[in-house]
């Protein structure tokens, strides 16, 4: 992989692309990364897909912030011209981090000083560290003084994470990836991993070549499709009628474990009595596949020794995912195909860190570890650890945040100053034009980046953040493994550790002095340490988070790189395998939840004939910001490409290669078509990270009512030829 380059240093790291979490070394010349090597890390064995080994040179990109910026005096923000080439001084100017953090927090300080602490929320990153994202809410609920805090999490797996804390008790996998090895089922749904969990995928492929048998259940015929025993090409927004069919089976056919259900399943009469409704017969029509293959595939799922099923946001992203994942619930608990090696549930997480950010209290109804914000006993816990009034009630989501940023101004609830750090809602939130105007509306808005994203485009003050391999965190990945990335560079120019700009954010805003005698050693906003005090920070979130990472000390994570949680003693190996014997629930039994249909929000009609599914590709990572400026990966996919079948081509007189408006009842894009006979007739699908074609300009902002999760995979579009 090196050749005869020479290498100045080599650094031990984690991938910074999917929530795989492949192990990777950096290898540096001259400053620079030269190349990429995945180590032999638990969750890829030294594999690396085409993002980790050749996706790091943005990191090197001219575009890289490497100074603070404010928007210049009278410059308007305007939505209309994000995704166009502009010259960014036209825009801000460059000025000292003194005067950046001033200018960041004061109009903080003074809206909230006006408004109180409604008028400000954060969206943190699960692109950052777990020490960033700890810090970064209790910023937000310390120091803004609501729990407005949010973060992508609630635009890929809100509702599953709804449905399984609901459900289990816990909102994170059951089992590893590497499980399928020992399955002798794996039901893939609503997933195309092969582009967006690839290593993962390679786990999938080498289980099904020595005789594992993959289910693969998607609208959209993928790679996977090749080493699946069944496949299933169901209707897109039928996921509860294919789903509770296949309990309707297992019901019917005496394939329940009554053993175990009896020992470890509430509401399971009632589970029963709601699939009676839902034969494969009644169901075929309504997702689109046969009876007999739906009773085969029940059949095979119940009886397999051991089967675990795997899922993406083709679940989650709709207005119904919470329900298509008390489904999933309900399969695995009604065979007892959980709990054991080889079994259970597994969400595949979709960024490197958004478990982590997730499980460090980066979400509106949380607290650190999933402790409810309006429980009084974690209340009061957190009050005193952090030596600060807290808010005893969940704060806004994503969408919520920017539907009140718009809100009229005599609104108790409108949020009018924002800070951001790290993520892209002008591109990754649903119905874009609505979005970017309130992201424009807002009287201050901070943002925190390595690039000027579309979101950078809107704000009032920038401040160049550090890119992944220039810091010293832990991340954890799917899989629940906290892994440990060391810092191979430093930052170009005056860009600085996101985590020395969160605690210099916190001191600037320090509202509330902490009361004498706080359990935390972090008062003042200052972690002592090198790396900005990051062994610090995740030493006080240990303390907070007991009950999941308390056995996980920083030398333990620099000595062993990876360990699994709940891991509760310095002795503790970690757990990869939980809900062995009891889960986490109050009474220590899956509560079961039986689901009806709920149709998607938008359906085709006349005008708007044909169905939007957005996604991710191979080579892109999510809204582009850092995939699309590295050179591997914006040769291999350089523009924006709608995905449709060759029939449809054929019948609309078109062929791939061919430019096409699409239109809802949003926006439009302009786009290439490209044939994929994988895509269902009537459909389209596009990837959302391409700014001058920007899908979510089209998506619906419907949310499903657990979760707060947009419906991503369902929208109606019409598409009609647009010149070259
Ligand atoms: Fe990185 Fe995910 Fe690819 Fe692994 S599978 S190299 S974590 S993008």
């Amino acid at each position: 992989h090196l050749g005869p380059q020479r290498v100045d240093r080599s650094v031990d790291s984690v991938c910074p692309f999917c929530g795989v979490g492949c192990l990777v070394t950096y290898h540096v010349r001259d400053e620079k990364i030269v190349s990429v090597e995945g180590r032999a890390g638990p969750a890829n064995a030294g594999r690396l897909c085409v993002k980790g080994r050749f996706g790091f040179d943005y990191v090197h990109h001219p575009e890289r912030l490497t100074q603070p910026l404010v928007r210049r005096a009278g410059v308007p923000k305007d939505p209309a011209l994000l995704g166009t080439p502009r010259d960014w001084r036209e825009v801000f100017e460059p000025v000292g981090w003194d005067e950046a953090l001033e200018r960041a927090t004061a109009p903080l300080r003074a809206l909230r000083a006006q408004h109180g602490p409604a008028a400000l929320a954060g969206f943190g990153s699960a692109k950052g560290s777990n020490e960033e994202a700890y810090l970064f809410q209790k910023l937000v609920r310390t120091v803004f003084g609501s729990n407005n805090v949010d973060h992508c999490t609630r635009l890929c797996h809100a509702s599953s994470v709804a449905a399984l804390l609901e459900g289990v008790g816990s909102g994170a996998v059951s089992n590893p990836v590497a499980d399928v090895a020992e399955a002798e089922l794996i039901l893939v749904i609503g997933s195309n991993p092969t582009a967006n969990h690839p290593v993962a995928a390679t786990w999938m492929k080498n289980a099904a070549r020595r005789g594992a048998r993959i289910v693969l259940a998607d609208p959209r015929v993928t790679d996977l499709a090749r080493h699946a025993w069944r496949v299933l090409p169901f209707k897109a927004d039928s996921d509860v009628a294919l789903l509770n069919a296949l309990l309707h089976t297992i019901v019917e056919e005496g394939l329940v474990n009554e053993a175990f259900v009896r020992e470890r399943a509430a509401n399971v009469e009632a589970l029963r009595a709601h699939v009676r409704d839902f034969s494969p017969e009644a169901m075929a029509p309504v997702c689109g596949i046969a009876a007999e293959t739906l009773r085969e595939v029940a059949r095979a799922y119940a009886t397999a020794r051991s089967a675990i099923i795997l899922w993406g946001m083709g679940v989650s992203q709709h207005v119904h995912g919470t329900d298509n994942v008390r489904c999933l619930i309900a399969l695995a608990t009604l065979t007892g195909q959980i709990g054991r090696p080889g079994t259970g549930l597994h969400p595949l997480r979709g960024q490197n860190n958004v478990q982590g950010a997730s499980d460090a209290g980066l979400i509106p109804m949380m607290f650190p570890n999933y402790q409810r914000v309006d429980r009084p006993e974690a209340h009061a816990w957190f009050e005193a650890f952090w030596g600060a009034q807290l808010d005893d009630k969940p704060g806004a989501t994503v969408v919520e945040i920017l539907n009140r940023a718009l809100a009229p101004t005599e609104d108790p609830q409108k949020v009018r100053g924002m800070y951001i750090m790290g993520e892209n809602p002008a591109m990754s939130d649903p119905d874009l034009h609505h979005a970017r105007a309130a992201l424009a509306a807002l009287d201050h808005l901070v943002v925190q980046d390595i690039f000027l994203t579309e979101t950078a485009w809107l704000a009032d003050v920038v401040l160049p953040a550090s890119a992944w391999p220039e810091k010293t965190g832990t991340v954890s990945n799917t899989d629940r493994m906290v892994q440990m990335g060391r810092r191979a560079l430093n930052p170009p120019g005056d860009a600085r550790p996101d985590l020395w700009i969160v605690q210099q954010m916190g001191q600037r805003l320090g509202l509330y002095a902490p009361k004498p005698g706080a359990a935390t050693g972090a008062t003042g906003w200052e972690y002592p340490g090198p790396e900005s005090g990051v062994a610090a920070v995740f030493d006080e979130m240990r303390t907070a988070m007991q009950a999941a990472i308390g056995g996980i000390t920083w030398e333990r994570l620099g000595a062993a790189s990876t360990v699994t949680y709940p891991c509760l003693t310095p002795e503790d190996p970690g757990q990869p395998v939980v809900f062995t014997e009891r889960f986490p629930t109050p009474s220590g039994r899956v509560q079961l939840v039986p689901a009806g249909l709920v149709p998607a929000a938008e359906r085709p009609d006349a005008e708007y004939p044909l169905v939007l599914i957005t996604g991710r590709q191979l080579e892109h990572w999510h809204t582009g910001s850092m995939t699309r400026r590295s050179q591997v990966l914006d040769a291999l996919e350089p523009e924006a490409t709608a995905s449709v079948h060759g029939d449809d081509l054929a019948a609309w007189g078109l062929a791939p290669g061919d430019w096409a408006e699409l239109r809802s009842r949003r926006g439009s894009v302009r786009v290439r078509l490209r044939r994929d006979d994988g895509t269902p007739r009537g459909s389209v699908f596009l990837p959302f990270a391409y700014a001058e074609a920007a899908a979510n300009l089209l998506t619906h902002a419907a949310l499903d009512p657990f979760g707060k999760i947009p419906e991503f995979k369902y929208c109606a579009v019409a598409l009609r030829p647009a010149p070259a």
